[in-house]
């Protein structure tokens, strides 16, 4: 709990609050971030208000004032989350973790990179050479992911598409060595062609804005593009729209940026040009038609086919029949060409260069990794090998209308409450351990039936989807949510139309509800389907698998096999994303948590705004309120003797200006006596914990009386 603020600014930890209530949660909250103070502390959790205006709070003094010190001797901050978990590594050789959550917007992007550039500072003092450049490299490849992963998009200029897992790894000294990074659903550009909302929503990307806008005339010569982004489909959104505000020597900057990040990454020459004629073939693929001439489908610009092939180190005559056709092996192991219709050719298109756009990025991340990776690390010469983790991860999302990808979010948003509540609970037991006070029964919400709900085997949401996209023959989206709405009919977290007629909130028939821990989402089935089987035709990977660019064949290894060989189905995209979720809470769990939660205050990006309305949503579906509970649950307030000690010897006669007793702790314990507390705190061994805060508030009260 910080202390060196004054109580104009409010409260700096809510665990002060006087009572748990929303209104006195959001007053603190608003009057905090209209004071400029964007950071409060719940506990040893940082919540964090977007100020959306340069902060002067992140330079070298502050880095100082933070580095080494405990949580409570400064005010709430990045920093002081970032340093606990690099003590806690270095001091107990622990691997620790930072999770970071929040809406789209809500800056924890910023954050995580803060919390690294913190890192970077206070570690190698002695400045050595090979730990430089693992540092740079690792702050390098923030760069590299946000310009093949981030998109501009109306709600965020810079925003993530994927969710983000950095491990850095730190020798015995407490340096980094190295690191690793996974990435979690990057999400597919939605159907790009579809007419209404969904096209407004589409995301620019920034590597490719910056490379046609940015790009020298050379390379985009070499690329065969044009400079200008309303040219092409998949860039014409962002050139157009309110979303494009950025100037030209914005552009060629950021772009020489990416370039020089990559070399400095170490991605050769021949990398490098791959990756650019990548998205040049994306950016030509976004533009081909297809027409109808009698029974037959055709393109109907086949230049844009010469260039795709030519960016590929394809043939034309290769890209156009995988473009047109489909190799289908027939009941009598016979394998004949099939044509596409128009429809299915334009499906077709759409998921390749879907794909083609996150394959690269895969590799682009598998290549960073390989640089990073610890090397030559022998435990016996070097000594125990600890990691941070910092996560960046999409909070709770609950949109008008919520589809598939909000539905895999709040799943794995279920997945780590039910960790936070885990691990919070346990680092609580571990400190009565080491204390020696006796463990105190935690009351809180468990959440493992929603989770359950969605991903138990034969009978969760998973499953059931599941088994409709391997179903033959036409499986509709309505007849998916009927098989959950029998399946699942009894389960007090699901609802549906169907199941509630009278319900309201429930208004269409593709409806579904699930009770989350944080609230009520309706989702609509709509597209599950075609979201889940996410459907690339295995000529598009032979196609790549066999171009002679050797960077690109790497990409697509299963374009080796043959049609006749196909024969196991792919995972789907739920099932591969619940495999990565689980993976990445095992990561976690081992590991000594430490949260940043963040919050937008306002749609508008405006550093005045906080709309009240907007901000008690995120509160309420980021479980903050639930959280203070939770931490208040134990003991709300614990402190080492000499710090309580130091900030309340004046309220008591017989500790000031110095006590005479054999201990800190004996001296504390008159304070807490003469203030007639005894029955609401216990003592440790080094600590004094204090159930209530009310406690708290009489002695704070009466020591502002005194100074
Ligand atoms: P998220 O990753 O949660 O989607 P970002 O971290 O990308 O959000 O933040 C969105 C924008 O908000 C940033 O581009 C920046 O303009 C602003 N922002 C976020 N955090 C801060 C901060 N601490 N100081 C100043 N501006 C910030
Ligand atoms: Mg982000």
């Amino acid at each position: 709990m910080a202390e060196l603020e004054g109580l104009e600014f409010g409260k700096s930890d809510f665990v002060l609050l006087d009572e748990v209530t929303m209104e006195q949660f959001m007053e603190n909250l608003k009057l905090r971030f209209e004071k400029g103070r964007i950071y409060t502390f719940i506990g040893e959790v940082v919540v964090s208000v977007n100020p959306y205006r340069e902060m002067d709070i992140y330079g070298k003094e502050v880095v100082e004032a933070y580095r080494g010190r405990e949580l409570y001797e400064n005010p709430p901050h990045l920093f002081s989350v970032a340093d606990a978990a690099y003590k806690t590594m270095k001091r107990r050789a622990k691997d620790t973790c930072i999770v970071i959550s929040g809406e789209s917007g809500a800056g924890k992007t910023e954050a995580s990179k803060y919390i690294m550039q913190y890192i970077a500072a206070i570690t190698n003092p002695s400045q050595r050479a090979e730990v430089e450049s693992v540092k740079n490299v690792l702050l390098k490849s923030n760069c590299v992911l946000e310009a093949f992963g981030n998109a501009k998009t109306n709600r965020n200029n810079n925003s993530s598409r994927f969710g983000k897992y950095m491990d850095i790894n730190f020798n015995f000294n407490g340096d980094p060595t190295g690191g690793h990074i996974n990435n979690y659903l990057l999400e597919k550009v939605r159907a790009w062609r579809k007419v209404g909302v969904e096209v407004t929503m589409r995301p620019v990307r920034h590597a490719d804005h910056c490379l046609l806008r940015g790009g020298s005339e050379e390379m985009l010569q070499s690329l065969f593009l044009q400079r200008d982004p309303s040219f092409y489909i998949y860039t014409r959104e962002g050139a157009s729209s309110s979303v494009s505000c950025s100037n030209l020597r914005a552009d060629r900057s950021a772009h020489k940026a990416v370039l020089t990040a990559l070399k400095v990454i170490g991605f050769r020459a021949q990398e490098i040009d791959s990756i650019y004629m990548i998205l040049g073939a994306i950016l030509h693929l976004g533009n081909l038609e297809f027409a109808t001439d009698g029974e037959s489908v055709r393109v109907t610009a086949p230049q844009a086919v010469e260039n795709i092939a030519i960016l590929t180190s394809t043939t034309a005559a290769d890209v156009s029949k995988a473009l047109l056709f489909r190799t289908v092996a027939t009941g009598g192991g016979e394998v004949i060409d099939k044509g596409h219709s128009e429809q299915e050719a334009n499906y077709g298109r759409d998921a390749f260069s879907k794909a083609l756009y996150e394959r690269l990025f895969s590799w682009i991340v598998s290549r960073i990794n390989a640089v990073i990776e610890v090397k030559d690390y022998n435990p016996v010469l070097h000594g125990k090998n600890t990691v941070i983790g910092v996560l960046d991860i999409y909070g709770f999302e609950i949109f008008d209308n919520n589809s598939f990808e909000q539905f895999c979010i709040n799943y794995c948003n279920e997945k780590l409450h039910q960790l936070f509540i885990e691990l919070i609970l346990r680092q609580e037991q571990e400190e009565y351990d080491r204390e020696g006070i006796p463990w105190q029964h935690i009351d809180y919400c468990n959440n493992q039936i929603i989770v359950d709900l969605v991903e138990q085997p034969h009978r969760g949401i998973i499953s059931i989807l599941d088994e409709a996209c391997l179903g033959v023959g036409k499986v509709t989206d309505v007849m998916c949510l009927e098989s959950m709405d029998s399946k699942l009919g009894q389960h007090p977290h699901y609802t549906s139309r169907k199941l509630s007629p009278t319900d309201k909130s429930l208004e269409f028939q593709r409806h579904f509800r699930i009770r989350h821990y944080a609230g009520d989402v309706t989702y609509s089935v709509e597209g599950f389907l075609e979201k889940n089987k996410d459907p690339l035709f295995q000529d598009f990977k032979r196609l790549m698998f066999n171009s002679t660019n050797p960077v690109l064949s790497e990409m697509w290894p299963e374009g080796r096999l043959d049609i006749t060989e196909v024969t196991k189905r792919p995972l789907t995209a739920a099932t591969l994303f619940k495999n990565s979720i689980v993976a990445l809470v095992d990561k976690l769990a081992c590991k000594d948590p430490y949260y940043v939660r963040c919050i937008k205050p306002n749609e508008v990006k405006s550093p005045m705004l906080f709309d009240d309305a907007r901000c008690r949503h995120q509160v309420a579906y980021l479980g903050l309120l639930e959280n203070v509970r939770v931490r208040r649950a134990g003991f709300a307030y614990r402190q080492p003797y000499n710090r309580f000690l130091q900030r309340y010897k004046m309220t008591c006669e017989y500790t000031w200006p110095n006590h005479l007793m054999e201990s800190d702790r004996e001296a504390v314990e008159a304070i807490v006596k003469q203030h007639d507390f005894h029955d609401d705190v216990e003592y440790g061994h080094t600590k004094l914990f204090v159930r209530t805060p009310r406690s708290l508030f009489t002695l704070e009260q009466e020591r502002a009386a005194l100074i």
